[in-house]
């Protein structure tokens, strides 16, 4: 989030001095490191949360529609980012990879038949396959068919736009071309303390992780991205907005597997349907994941509970952020959710046994000596106030903003690191309106389709996915364009 912010506000203000303040030695290795998350660049393609049934049945693409105009943002940008070289190779970063639903039971099927014809003429989901044909399904992921009993009705929608992301090098190539540019990026140091000024400056205070001295710097302007720091953070600044707010932490583990003869006869990403009182982000699926240029598999996630905000936080992450404004919200929002505290407690407690079932569903024949279990990354679930219910838990992100627009910072995680551009757009409107109408050029000329929406121009849709697709080689170029490209480089 903060490389994403880095990046862009460099583009618009090149003269503006930028510093960024990470407490591990290396950039990227909380949530978004690879190992940490799923890669799955959100684009509502798969992901059956963002469709949800109405009480009465009925079902609506907006969220879906939505969604994916804000991954189109993020694929602008990455585009305008490869063109212009600020990002390297973008096969460093991004894979296509097919995004599919698979579901299982008659009242599924027709769910998916139903959300699949609602899609399907959508600009942005324009060639969305559907199939209910085990030998189609079988064609698109093989290893989801052979060991199911036959009499099982299923089915499948498939998408050949999407992608798989490691977030983890996005994070490093962005911080990197910002400190190329003169930026400062300085790891080992932790901010502790953050204050406002008379003169109107934040001061931080900044702890150096390797010989524990203090130092303190000052700025005009302060983004927290501390991810699941953030809340914390919020709290010191004194800012009035930040107050109501509390997170629930969620662990999540993913079983993974090398096996390069599975790898290869896998490869998607592969959602499924979430169990009753499962928060949407444990919707489990069966993803291919490519980082550093090797394939792997990986099926979850599995939720779990520690009070842990970062995942080399401490056991007293969440005790710390209790304050007197958030405890009532917290304990309403508890109340209101003990389905989810209930499906916790499961998760928890579940065997290797009842985890490799659960792949099962989606791989009949996966064996056990195959898979191994890693743990992931920690989501801070935002927690607020409501003025009816007291408080409510909420799965998206929450944007906070100081009401003169000198510190802004991001809770919550989904859709989370795939719709950063998006977010980082709405925090330039919120905390630099006075700026905008002159920086919007240059964020039209990267981001084409900033302050439109796509899905009401097919054409314009269609050449965004064809002009993104190309530049991050999503798909190769035709053969006779790469023997042009060999001349054209022969040549010089
Ligand atoms: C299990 C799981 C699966 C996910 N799957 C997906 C997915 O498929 N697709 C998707 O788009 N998103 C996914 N997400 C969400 C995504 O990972 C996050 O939204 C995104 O990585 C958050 O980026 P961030 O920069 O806010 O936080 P982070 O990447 O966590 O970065 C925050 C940084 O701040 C540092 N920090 C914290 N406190 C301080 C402090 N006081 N001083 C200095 N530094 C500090 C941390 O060390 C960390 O490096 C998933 C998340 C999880 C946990």
């Amino acid at each position: 989030m903060s490389a994403t912010l880095g990046a862009l506000l460099h583009r618009l203000e090149p003269t503006w001095s930028i510093e960024v303040f990470e407490r591990l030695p290396r950039v990227g290795q909380e949530s978004s490191d690879p190992w940490n998350n799923a890669g799955t660049g959100h684009a509502a393609l798969c992901e059956l949360n963002y469709m949800p049934e109405g009480p009465d049945g009925s079902l609506s693409p907006a969220k879906a529609i939505d969604i994916n105009e804000q991954f189109q943002l993020s694929r602008q940008l990455w585009a305008s980012f490869v063109e212009d070289g600020t990002l390297p190779d973008p096969k460093g970063f991004i894979s296509p990879t097919p995004h599919m639903t698979f579901v299982w039971g008659e009242e599924n099927v027709d769910y998916l038949r139903r959300r699949w014809e609602l899609l399907k003429d959508e600009p942005l989901f324009a060639g969305m396959e559907y199939s209910e044909d085990p030998e189609v399904i079988r064609g698109w992921a093989p290893t989801l068919i052979p060991g199911r009993k036959k009499s099982q009705r299923i089915a499948a929608t498939r998408s050949t736009d999407g992608t798989d992301v490691d977030f983890g090098a996005l994070t490093r190539m962005l911080l990197g071309s910002l400190v190329r540019d003169g930026a400062g990026v300085h790891t080992n140091t932790s901010v502790i303390g953050l204050k406002r000024q008379s003169d109107g400056l934040w001061r931080l205070k900044l702890r150096h992780e390797v010989g524990q001295n203090r130092t303190e710097v000052t700025a005009r302007f302060v983004f927290v991205g501390g991810g699941g720091g953030a809340l914390k953070l919020l709290q010191k600044s004194g800012i009035p907005e930040a107050k109501g707010f509390a997170g629930f932490p969620i662990t999540g583990a993913f079983l993974r597997t090398d096996n390069p003869e599975l790898v290869a006869r896998h490869n998607a990403k592969v959602y499924g349907k979430a169990s009753v009182g499962a928060p949407p982000m444990s919707v489990p699926h069966l993803d291919t994941r490519v980082v550093d240029g090797e394939a792997s598999v990986l099926f979850g996630p599995y939720a779990g509970f520690s009070p842990k905000y970062l995942k080399s936080g401490t056991y007293l992450d969440m005790f710390e952020t209790i304050k007197g404004h958030n405890l009532y919200p917290m304990i309403r929002a508890g109340l209101a959710n003990l389905d989810l505290v209930g499906y916790l407690m499961g998760e928890v407690f579940a065997s290797r046994e009842q985890r490799l079932e659960a792949l099962r569903e989606f791989m009949p024949n996966a064996k056990d000596e195959d898979w191994r279990l890693i743990t992931a990354g920690q989501r801070v679930q935002v927690m607020k106030k409501d003025p009816e219910k007291g408080g409510v838990l909420q799965f998206g992100t929450e944007v906070v903003t100081g009401a003169d627009g000198t510190i802004a910072g991001l809770l919550g995680a989904s859709p989370g690191a795939s719709t950063a551009v998006h977010i980082m757009l709405t925090i330039f409107e919120r905390c630099f309106p006075e700026r905008m109408p002159e920086w919007r050029s240059t964020i039209t000329e990267l981001i084409p389709s900033f302050g439109t929406k796509l899905n009401a121009d097919p054409a314009a849709a269609r050449e965004s996915i064809a002009r993104t697709a190309r530049v991050l080689r999503l798909v190769e170029p035709p053969v006779g364009e790469l023997h042009a490209a060999g001349a054209t480089r022969a040549t010089a």
